[in-house]
């Protein structure tokens, strides 16, 4: 009677959620009691229940109304999916039981007794990962809270749930810290893993040289073999067709081998502009998680959680202000706090509201330093063309246009006068840049790809 009750809800949710999300949060449901007081609802971990509970209590509710249970709560409960087998093993027992060994056979695989034994790094490798990211100095609030479950789970178990993982969110706000954590704590659980971190970037750039180079075949075999792929900033991939059809032949062999996959993106697959529809699709087979700033709350503990290392407690006035001063990006929020505290060690001064606020205020109006070179480079880089063409004689279409968003970058980021960007470019002529600069102007107002080409190169420019 239950279950048929629940597989009627479960049928109807099926039709108004989509197919990913069905499975992921859904399919492994069951109901564990009815009455009239409540209905208790069986999942198979934290992070479910949280989804379930906020997201989708309504909908349960409702489809439940429907099929004639009108209980005063609904509960969810967590009943380990690994019950059965914890029941037959004590949890002690040191050896990866069979289930899990099919469950992960890549990952290990990887400690396949064929192979030399001893020294397992002979065979597993960290690739990318910076070490100083990891979930125990990543604080959890509201926000990042369910994207933190879901790295801690796909930590876990890498290659059975939740995969691809797909964090998305904007600049500064932690989604580089957990996929890389998520790295660190698969290698600490493994060394012998394979785990590769890759931004989109160096991924593209290493295909443009493996092809250049013609060793296109080490470049598949190097990522292809990983046990953990983690891509961050897959937004940068958009547009450049050849490396997303690479890319998909990465992400099809990893995803078979039941190998895991995290990405990361400044916005969700679907908003992606000119991103492949059959790599969109692949994105959302597993679980997408939109990370949001953190609170203020949570703005405050990463404050005080950072100062802590530096040995200083900061006043209650101090950490508010600079809590309610940089709101959307912690990275920020880091550099104010950092800045603080160089200013005061330096002069031998505590930290307080003055200070703070005097720093706080010149930082916002001044720039970060960053040179004429580095835009032109990043520029280059963007359109994927040699730096000596931006700078040189061609006039070829695909070679001007990244030359007048340089210009034009030049005059919004440094104010560079026209004759001085023209030599910077290799211009005789200074009406070149004051025509480019204008050009792009107006066009970017009209022309929505521009605009994203231009907040992608200023974004990698202050990142
Ligand atoms: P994103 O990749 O989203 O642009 P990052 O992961 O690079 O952001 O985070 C920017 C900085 O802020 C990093 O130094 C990171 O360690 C720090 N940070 C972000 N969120 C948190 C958090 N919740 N707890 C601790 N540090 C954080
Ligand atoms: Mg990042």
């Amino acid at each position: 009677m239950q279950h048929n009750l629940w597989q009627a809800v479960l049928g109807e949710i099926e039709l108004s959620v989509s197919r990913g999300n069905f499975i992921t949060w859904f399919k492994n449901t069951t109901l564990i009691r009815q009455d009239d007081e409540r209905v208790i609802i069986g999942v198979s971990n934290v992070f479910v229940k949280q989804q379930l509970e906020r997201k989708y209590n309504d909908l349960i509710a409702e489809t439940l109304r429907k099929n004639g249970a009108t209980p005063a709560a609904i509960e969810y409960k967590i009943q380990s999916v690994s019950r059965a087998r914890q029941e037959e093993e004590p949890a002690s027992a040191p050896a990866p039981s069979q289930q899990q060994r099919m469950e992960t056979p890549a990952y290990v695989a990887s400690q396949n007794p064929n192979k030399p034994q001893g020294n397992t790094l002979a065979h597993g490798y960290r690739l990318g990962l910076n070490e100083r990211y990891t979930f125990e100095n990543f604080i959890v609030g509201s926000g990042n809270e369910l994207a933190y479950a879901a790295c801690q789970a796909v930590a876990a178990n890498p290659g059975t749930k939740y995969n691809p993982l797909f964090l998305y969110g904007g600049v500064g706000i932690g989604k580089t810290h957990l996929i890389q954590a998520v790295g660190n704590a698969v290698l600490a659980n493994n060394p012998g893993a394979r785990v590769v971190y890759v931004s989109s970037e160096q991924f593209v750039q290493e295909f443009v040289d493996a092809l250049r180079f013609k060793k296109n075949t080490d470049f598949a075999d190097h990522y292809r073999g990983a046990d953990v792929l983690i891509v961050d900033d897959v937004q940068f991939l958009a547009g450049k067709e050849k490396i997303q059809e690479e890319f998909f032949h990465t992400f099809n062999a990893i995803h078979q081998a039941n190998r895991q996959i995290i990405i990361s993106s400044d916005k969700p697959p679907r908003e992606i502009p000119t991103l492949e529809e059959r790599l969109r699709s692949r994105f959302v087979w597993g679980m997408s998680i939109d990370m949001q700033t953190p609170d203020f709350e949570t703005r405050c503990a990463i404050l005080q959680t950072k100062a802590d290392t530096h040995g200083i407690t900061l006043t209650t006035d101090v950490m508010e202000y600079l809590a309610t001063n940089v709101q959307t990006n912690i990275r920020e929020l880091e550099g104010a706090l950092n800045q603080l505290l160089a200013f005061c060690e330096m002069r031998g001064l505590d930290p307080d509201i003055h200070i703070a606020s005097s720093l706080l205020g010149s930082a916002q109006s001044r720039p970060k330093h960053i040179s004429a070179k580095q835009i032109i480079e990043r520029t280059a880089r963007h359109f994927q063309i040699p730096i000596e063409d931006i700078v040189g004689p061609k006039r070829d279409k695909d070679i001007v246009v990244p030359r007048q968003v340089a210009m034009y970058m030049l005059r919004s980021e440094l104010h560079l006068s026209f004759p001085k960007i023209a030599r910077e470019l290799g211009r005789k002529d200074h009406t070149t840049a004051i025509h480019s600069v204008e050009k792009i102007e107006k066009e970017s107002r009209l022309d929505a790809e521009l605009r994203t080409a231009i907040s992608e190169i200023k974004e990698r420019l202050y990142a």
